[in-house]
């Protein structure tokens, strides 16, 4: 793992082709969701994007906003070796909670909701905690409060020493 900045590379626990088959990502039900991923300050630089979330497309058919990195025929990101610091961090999320900051599971993610109970799962957690508190890691989030969001639903892990 590398610390998050223009171009992030977070182990991942779910394996891509596992993701590339789901249709619950990157698709949101309003323009304003807090679902919807939130950008570094380096990425918006790096992605040409004014502002601090990946603009969404609307689809009036299936009445859903979708990532505009979504290629929607194949479920495929056009930009996945890339893709945000967010969507790498994803089914994990930075969650306040009042003064406190805590890693957050969506147990919306099927595999997520799976593999909850998995060694694997705890593995992976430590290791995430791990880098997420590292100083310069810490400080890169801190510095981008937009990373750390309220999410209804979720289920904390852990509590951050940020
Ligand atoms: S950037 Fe890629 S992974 Fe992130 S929401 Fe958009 S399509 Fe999904």
């Amino acid at each position: 793992m590398t610390g998050p900045g223009a171009s992030v590379s977070l182990k991942q626990l779910i394996p891509a082709g596992v993701c590339m088959q789901c249709q619950g990502c990157c698709r949101f039900q309003a323009q304003d969701s807090p679902w919807s991923p939130a950008l570094l300050a380096a990425e918006q630089d790096r992605l040409g994007i004014i502002g601090s979330k990946i603009p969404l497309v609307r689809d009036d058919a299936a009445d859903i906003w979708y990532c505009r990195y979504l290629r929607v025929a194949d479920t495929a990101c056009r930009i996945y070796g890339q893709r945000p610091f967010e969507c790498q961090l994803y089914p994990f999320l930075l969650n306040r909670c009042g003064k406190s900051v805590f890693l957050s599971l969506d147990l919306h993610c099927p595999y997520a909701h799976r593999h909850q109970q998995s060694g694997s799962l705890a593995e992976y957690l430590d290791a995430l905690q791990q880098y997420l508190e590292q100083p310069l890691v810490r400080q890169q989030i801190k510095d981008n409060p937009q990373m750390i969001q309220t999410y209804e639903g979720v289920t904390n892990l852990r509590e951050l020493a940020f």
